[in-house]
Parts: C-alpha cells; sequence; structure tokens
C-alpha cells in the first residue's frame, strides 16, 4: 500500500504561553533510517498540555523553544517510512505511539526503564508532538500495533492516561492483600483510566473515589462498581474515610492530583505499612509529617508514565477488552477547535479524557 502525502500540512502552534493555538501549515517531513511518518488519526489533550501551554514548565525547559506543538497521546497509520525501518511496519499499518522517546541507551534504558532515561526527548513535550495532521515518529521502536483497537482515535489516550495509571496500579499490586482498601484520588482523565485498572487487574480490593467535583465522582461511577464515593468538597474526607474502611485505614492511595492539598489530606488516611503513590504533578513541594511515616512503615512513591514494554502491556489488555478506553473518551474536537478543548480544560470542566480526530 502506499500513501500519497501531501507536502504540507496542517499543524497547530504554541507560540504565545497563555494564547490560542494558531493553526498553521507547515511541511510534511519525509522519514529516514529509522524513522517513519504517520497520518494522525487521533490526539489526546493531557493536562501536561496545559501546563505547558501556560508556560508553567518554562523554567524547566520545557517546552526547549517555541513555537511547540503539544501532545503526547497520539494514534494514526504509518504513511511512509525510512529505509531501515523493518518491514513488519508497513504503509498502512494502524498504530500508537510511546511519545517518552530517549535518545541513546543509558543505565537506565538498558534495564527497560525507558521512563527514567537520562536523556528524554518526548514528543509533544521536548519535541514537537501530535496536533498535527502527520506526525514524524524518530525511531520504529516507539510504535505499538494497533491491530484490534477498533476506535484508533480514542485509543491515543491509553498513550499517557492509560499507561501512566496502569503503572501505578502495577506497582500498588505490590502491596496489596485482598480485602485491602485502594483510594483513587482524583477522577478526571487518569482516574478514569485508574479505577478500571483496580477493578481488572486487583478485583480482590475495595476501591474508594475520591473527587471534589459531584459529576466526575458520577462519570468513573459508570466506569466501574467503585465500592465508595467520596466528595472531598463536602465534610471532612479523612473522617470519611476511616469511617468507610471501618477504622482499618487505606492500604494504597494512588493520587492522580499530586498536590500539598491532596497529599497532605490523604496521606493520614494510609494504614501502617501504607502506600502512597503520586502520579499527578499539580503541586510543587510537599510539606508532611515525617513521624508517622517512620513509625508505620509508610511509603511514599512517585510513579512517572510508564515503560515501553507497559505500553505494550496496555495495549494488549486493551485488544482483550480489560480496559475500555472508548467511555474514557467524552468530547472529540477537530483540531481547529482545539482551543476550545484546552479552556475547558484550564476551567476544569473535562469529564474523563477530549481527543482531537483527523479523519
Ligand atoms: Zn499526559
Amino acid at each position: 500500500m502506499s500513501f500519497s502525502v501531501p507536502k504540507m500540512h496542517k499543524a497547530a502552534f504554541l507560540r504565545k504561553y497563555g494564547e490560542r493555538l494558531s493553526i498553521e501549515s507547515v511541511q510534511t517531513p519525509q522519514p529516514t533510517g529509522k524513522s517513519v511518518l504517520i497520518k494522525t488519526v487521533g490526539s489526546g489533550i493531557c493536562h501536561t498540555d496545559v501546563c505547558i501551554w501556560k508556560g508553567d514548565w518554562v523554567n524547566i525547559g520545557i517546552p526547549p523553544r517555541i513555537p511547540f506543538i503539544l501532545s503526547h497521546e497520539i494514534s494514526g497509520i504509518i504513511v511512509a517510512r525510512g529505509e531501515n525501518v523493518p518491514a513488519e511496519w508497513k504503509e498502512g499499518q494502524k498504530v500508537l505511539i510511546y511519545a517518552f522517546y530517549w535518545e541513546s541507551e543509558d543505565n537506565y534504558t538498558i534495564r527497560g526503564l525507558t521512563n527514567l532515561a537520562e536523556r528524554p526527548k518526548h514528543l509533544g513535550i521536548m519535541e514537537n508532538g501530535g496536533l498535527q495532521e502527520y506526525v514524524h515518529i524518530p525511531h520504529y521502536k516507539l510504535l505499538i500495533n494497533a491491530d484490534g483497537l477498533e476506535d484508533l482515535a480514542a485509543a491515543s489516550t491509553l498513550c499517557c492516561a492509560g499507561i501512566t495509571t496502569y503503572r501505578a496500579v502495577r506497582t500498588a499490586m505490590n502491596y496489596l492483600v485482598p480485602g485491602d482498601y485502594v483510594a483513587v484520588v482524583g477522577l478526571g482523565g487518569l482516574g478514569a483510566y485508574a479505577v478500571q485498572w483496580v477493578k481488572s487487574l486487583i478485583p480482590y480490593v475495595n476501591l474508594i473515589g475520591i473527587d471534589v467535583r459531584e459529576e466526575a465522582l458520577e462519570f468513573a461511577s459508570k466506569m466501574v462498581m467503585i465500592d465508595a464515593v467520596i466528595n472531598a468538597s463536602r465534610g471532612n474526607p479523612e473522617k470519611i474515610i476511616s469511617e468507610t474502611t471501618k477504622g482499618k485505614g487505606v492500604k494504597v492511595i494512588v493520587d492522580t492530583v499530586g498536590s500539598n492539598q491532596t497529599v497532605k489530606t490523604y496521606i493520614n488516611t494510609l494504614m501502617r505499612g501504607g502506600v502512597y503513590i503520586i502520579v499527578g504533578l499539580m503541586g510543587i513541594n510537599l510539606h508532611i509529617p515525617i513521624y508517622p511515616f517512620v513509625t508505620g512503615e509508610r511509603r511514599l512513591i512517585g510513579s512517572f508514565i510508564g515503560t515501553l514494554a507497559q505500553q505494550h502491556e496496555v495495549v494488549e489488555l486493551a485488544r482483550k477488552g480489560l480496559i475500555n478506553y472508548k467511555k474514557v473518551v467524552t468530547k472529540r474536537y477537530r483540531l481547529e477547535n482545539v482551543n476550545e478543548a484546552i479552556k475547558e480544560l484550564e476551567e476544569k470542566r473535562v469529564l474523563g479524557r477530549q481527543i482531537i480526530t483527523y479523519e
């Protein structure tokens, strides 16, 4: 199969922090060597995109330059490939992209910890990403075969929200025994996946869902059966959790918010030997009491995206129906309307995940 690739295509450029992305024509690159060109089918809008768009991370060098193209949740179809791309990656192949590219191997990546690479080149974060009609993928190792995923556009959300929560829940599994309580804090795009992973991978625990938005609690409850939902804006969440767990406390907390406020509040609900896993990046510094941590042997764990191997696992589980990525996607926009999607997310009006579609 061969595809006619246009010389120019449309892309959404971040030109000024906090201002509307501008839709412009850009030259379509020709892949060479180990790189491929994909025609974009879906690109998800993550909260990280909002942070980068606002310029929150400029002081840590993200994005490295403007103009810049956002989105690290990308799905598409291979339309052209470099001369050193193996034959299995044919034109027409449906793929998801592991956006967390690393430029060269190091002591982490050779052990499979691609998420901890010393020289990351994450697409949509450090390199131009998915908010464009065609995306140049620098290496075929980032491709995941998406055969069997019937909604390829929605499946793009497996590439950040899906994998990030998968890694956290896999870590959580090491600490859990039947009857334990697991709490997911924050039921947005990540939370909608996290509650599903808990139910499908560790069905023998009790699941607590926590958010400050009633509609987010309702939305997550439609995903799976949540044993207890807690609206943290009503009443004292620590007290409610204590009652819910019959004084036992929570064994594992998966915090998709990661603010000083959430950590400070929910860390007090951990039982002895309990584990607090932070995946969200909303806060800057943490202030937590040392004494209960040491004497109760509690653990605080950071969990960052997931490895390339885990991205393959996530896609396999989606293919087998253990995770419903379609239900997570609540709104689809055309690239021309991307600014609406960003505004919705910035104003915290989004349930689940929003995506941009191209067909
Ligand atoms: Zn993300």
